[in-house]
């Protein structure tokens, strides 16, 4: 049998194109009804009182970091591995991003290392739940607790992850989602924000529309807005993923585990498991290696047995414009984002990954000796 497995397989559905035709049909194409629908159904599972579609997940970050009122002569503090948009969106409101080191062993920003950067113009800290799994949060509050400082959730790669019982989304200021195709559930582009926060909510609705709103049935104009709206068929779309999702979730953790049992190849480092967040949501299932080499050998090699396998996210202080901008030749200040860069690869997880294709890539991976 010849194996092509691409790294990434969105599900599209039959309903998913029922439900796209149908609105389609309906001739409301902008956002409407079913934006409004899936708003509320994302309000309720996530468990927040507000959530807002909006076009993407960089949107949502750039409405949140707008609605904090963050601007030129603000520093926030970003882990330094993540998607590049992380920082960007920092740029974009004139803000300088402070970048903290990640922790090896999650991924995710190492706390210990923020402290130490907070200052009188730190403003807030934006932690990533970086390939699904929940930053750590508790920590991350409490240092925004006694520094007062606010905290926005990156939570573009982790709707449905946990930290104890609380969602990603609901343990900050706002929470932004994205629903891009390499996303558990997708729109083509799409994102989302959540809180809690009635001002926020009111800025947020009315920033993506123009800044236009409506009191007393009269449209009102009090912001110099965006379009960052959905359109109402992304949205059908939305609600009918969503529909799935816990079979989607349990799947991809389905394979999760079947990796974790099956790999068993000393060149690779197997993702580590935390019991406050057994809630994940594998939108990449990230291994190691002990050196570029390795890894970039383990792309190839994997490559020419039919799998697709990629770096996981870049060392943002590593990338030509921050590097540029930021750090001439301080190539060592964050190592372990750095090591996560090159020495990191992501393996297919999806819905769609047939159980012949788990055992085929657990076989491959287990006889792959460089
Ligand atoms: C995907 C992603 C984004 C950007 O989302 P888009 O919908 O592609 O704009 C931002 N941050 C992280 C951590 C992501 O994984």
């Amino acid at each position: 049998m010849k194996f092509d497995i691409p790294l990434m397989r969105p599900n599209i559905t039959e309903e998913d194109f029922l439900v796209l035709r149908e609105s389609l049909r309906s001739g409301n194409l902008v956002q409407g009804s079913n934006v409004e629908h899936f708003e509320h159904k994302m309000a309720e599972y996530i468990g927040v009182n507000y959530s807002f579609c909006v076009s993407s997940g960089t949107a949502a970050l750039h409405l949140a970091l707008l609605s904090l009122g963050v601007g030129p002569g603000d520093e926030v503090i970003i882990p330094a591995f993540s998607f590049i948009a992380t920082a960007n969106v920092v740029e974009l409101v004139g803000a300088t991003p402070i970048f903290i080191d990640i922790d090896i062993n999650t991924f995710n920003i190492n706390t210990l290392l923020i402290e130490e950067k907070i200052c009188k113009r730190t403003k807030l800290i934006m932690p990533v739940h970086e390939f699904g799994l929940a930053a750590d949060m508790s920590e991350v509050n409490a240092i925004c607790e006694k520094h007062n400082l606010y905290c926005i959730e990156d939570a573009a790669c982790a709707i449905g992850a946990k930290e104890d019982e609380l969602f990603t989304g609901n343990m900050s200021e706002i929470g932004a989602f994205s629903f891009h195709p390499r996303k558990s559930i997708t729109s083509g582009e799409g994102g989302l924000l959540t809180t809690n926060s009635k001002k926020h909510a009111s800025f947020i609705k009315a920033m993506r529309n123009h800044g236009l709103d409506f009191e007393d049935g009269k449209s009102v104009q009090n912001y110099a807005g965006l379009n960052y709206r959905m359109t109402d068929f992304q949205a059908a779309m939305l609600i009918s993923q969503f529909n799935r999702f816990d079979e989607n979730l349990s799947r991809k953790q389905w394979i999760a585990d079947r990796y974790i049992s099956g790999i068993k190849n000393s060149y690779i480092k197997l993702p580590n498991q935390f019991s406050n967040r057994k809630s994940h949501s594998w939108q990449t299932f990230h291994v190691l290696f002990k050196n570029q080499t390795l890894r970039d050998k383990f792309i190839r090699d994997m490559k020419s047995c039919g799998i697709q396998t990629n770096f996981g996210a870049h060392s943002i202080p590593h990338t030509n414009f921050y590097k540029q901008k930021y750090f001439f030749n301080c190539n060592n200040r964050y190592p372990n984002a750095l090591e996560a860069h090159l020495c990191g690869a992501a393996i297919p997880i999806y819905e769609l990954l047939s159980d012949t294709e788990v055992d085929y890539i657990i076989k491959t991976i287990n006889n792959w000796n460089p």
